[in-house]
């Protein structure tokens, strides 16, 4: 999906997330890539085909839905369906389109039974349980019932068993992070001793970099392969150090012209010049994903240099301070992520200025046309 009728693009490097699954790869062994929510902006056939190509063999999607757009895409290695089915139509694609999806109530398996007894060939799944998330997932307690479920279906066969960590990221918070891997330890046993082998993940990113006592069968990487640490700004910031970003994203200037002292610019005059000034005014705005929560905190790069946003940001505008800067135009590319040199604008700049964290910087940028080079 893309945004429509703007001068925006997402520019992606595919080899920068390339390297990153190399560099998680080497600290923790198999990697199940985390291509949701069109890999995190980045474009879901584009990572998934670059990857494939680098030997990953299996694929964590969002929806249902969105494991269909990637097989009718062409892709043929094996694909996840995190979210799991939601309705009965997402049932029957389980086996129309080879999706491996996860479990996380009865209410599932009790519409699964009723969809596998009209089927020939075994799908195999995935059973998601809750460590500490509270979100989704079965329990320990729900042990002996979900296994005389499964047991009761011809054509079904559990594949994997997954969890996901709540506080990986925090060092402050190792304590929980331990308590999850050892109730997931303790459902694992379970599981075995009710007859159902399995293979098993609970590693995100940030456990992939930071907990090498909870890499499993194979590691689900999502944000560390698009190049953000989810250790910035902590004590274990180092961990992530090999990281290459992936997505810049770029536009034009529509207009350069100078704001005289005492002249305000944009709506609601929030700003208001102390000097004679010369601004910008760029081509990206909200409704381009670029948050009007950026109003007058930001900063772009411009020919390698940093530049202020002023005043609010509007639906598809915004402006920025240029003063004393020779040569600028309309029509010059300017960087509201990444960039040239010194003046680049990181992930975790954007993030900061923003009030979110990097996933949403990405996801949300990400809605705008791709470049791929
Ligand atoms: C999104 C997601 C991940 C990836 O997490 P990162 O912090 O981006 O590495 C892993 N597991 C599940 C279940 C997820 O939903």
């Amino acid at each position: 999906m893309s945004i429509p009728y703007n001068k925006i693009t997402a520019v992606i490097e595919l080899a920068n997330i390339v390297h990153n699954y190399h560099v998680l790869q080497a600290a923790s062994g198999a990697i199940l890539p985390v291509i949701k929510a069109d890999a995190y902006g980045h474009g879901l056939s584009q990572v998934a085909q670059a990857l494939s190509a680098e030997g990953a063999d299996t694929f964590a999607v969002g929806t249902v839905e969105e494991a269909v757009a990637l097989r009718a895409s062409g892709h043929a290695r094996r694909v996840i369906a995190l979210l799991g089915p939601v309705e009965d139509h997402e049932y029957a694609a389980l086996w129309n389109a080879g999706v491996v999806a996860f479990f996380h109530s009865f209410d599932q398996l009790d519409r699964l039974d009723a969809f596998q007894k009209d089927r020939d060939e075994v799908l195999p799944i995935a059973l998601k349980f809750d460590t500490g998330m509270r979100r989704l997932g079965f329990t320990l307690a729900d042990v002996p019932a979900v296994a005389a479920k499964l047991k009761a279906m011809k054509n079904v066969r559990l594949e994997y068993v997954s969890s996901h960590l709540a506080t990986a990221d925090e060092p402050g918070a190792l304590a929980y992070v331990r308590e999850q891997g050892e109730e997931f330890a303790a459902i694992r046993r379970e599981l075995l001793a009710h007859g159902l082998p399995h293979k098993a993940n609970i590693a995100n990113s940030a456990a992939i970099l930071g907990h090498p006592d909870l890499h499993l069968d194979n590691q689900r990487a999502g944000i560390a392969l698009y190049g953000a640490s989810p250790f910035y700004g902590t004590s274990r910031e180092e961990l992530g150090r090999d990281l290459k970003p992936a997505m810049s994203v770029k536009t034009k200037i529509l207009s350069v012209h100078p704001l005289k002292a005492g002249q305000t610019i944009s709506y609601g005059c929030t700003f208001k010049a102390g000097q004679d000034m010369q601004v910008a005014i760029v081509a990206a705005g909200y409704a381009d994903a670029y948050s009007r929560g950026l109003s007058g905190k930001a900063q772009m790069c411009l020919k390698g240099r940093r530049v202020p946003v002023l005043g609010r940001v509007c639906m598809q505008m915004c402006a920025v301070d240029v003063t004393g800067m020779d040569g600028v135009r309309p029509g010059d590319e300017i960087w509201l992520l990444g960039g040239e040199g010194e003046g680049r604008i990181t992930p975790e700049d954007l993030a900061g200025w923003w009030g979110t964290i990097t996933y949403e910087v990405f996801c949300l940028l990400g809605l705008n046309k791709r470049e791929y080079v």
